[in-house]
């Protein structure tokens, strides 16, 4: 007999207890972001697709160098001072957004960007991004933040 009104009261506490716990959900506020009309909040460091600025970019090849899986693609035209950027690649089907392109690079130009879309429809070649062709997001000065000084380049 002890033991049938132990499992009464135990089914009444475990009711309640869950019922508390709906009611703590019910009345907070939700955390679901409503994308894409809602932008979902990034820190300044995040990993996202690369920015670039093709003018400032010597075409050294250090930071294709430094790709651990090789998935910076360059070209050039001419040599030297003259030459001319005709291809700035990457493939995204490969990145690891490991950042480590953009620390060898002598003038900045090549950075982690916040930018994380890159919905395709072809997967062999909208995923390949060439930073020299169109426009997009990402060429654009930097705007996450310096990973030595935490600044964005437009609050300084
Ligand atoms: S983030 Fe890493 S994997 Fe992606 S291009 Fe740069 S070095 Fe290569
Ligand atoms: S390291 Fe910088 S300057 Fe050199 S090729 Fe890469 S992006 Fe251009």
């Amino acid at each position: 007999m002890t033991s049938y009104f132990k499992s009464i009261w135990s089914g009444v506490t475990t009711t309640i207890k869950g019922l508390a716990v709906t009611w703590r959900h019910v009345l907070s506020k939700p955390v679901t972001v409503q994308y894409p009309e809602e932008r979902p909040y990034f820190s300044p460091y995040e990993r996202g697709l690369h920015e670039f600025e093709p003018d400032k970019c010597i075409i050294c090849e250090l930071c294709a160098k430094a790709c651990p899986v090789d998935c910076i693609y360059i070209e050039q035209e001419g040599r030297g001072k003259t030459a001319t950027l005709t291809k700035y690649a990457i493939d995204y089907n490969k990145c690891l957004f490991c950042g480590l392109c953009t620390e060898p690079c002598p003038v900045d130009c090549i950075h982690m960007g916040q930018e994380f879309d890159l919905t395709a429809f072809d997967r062999t070649q909208d995923v390949i991004v060439d930073f020299t062709k169109g426009e997009g997001p990402w060429r654009t000065v930097r705007t996450s933040a310096e990973p030595r000084t935490g600044v964005r380049a437009h609050e300084k």
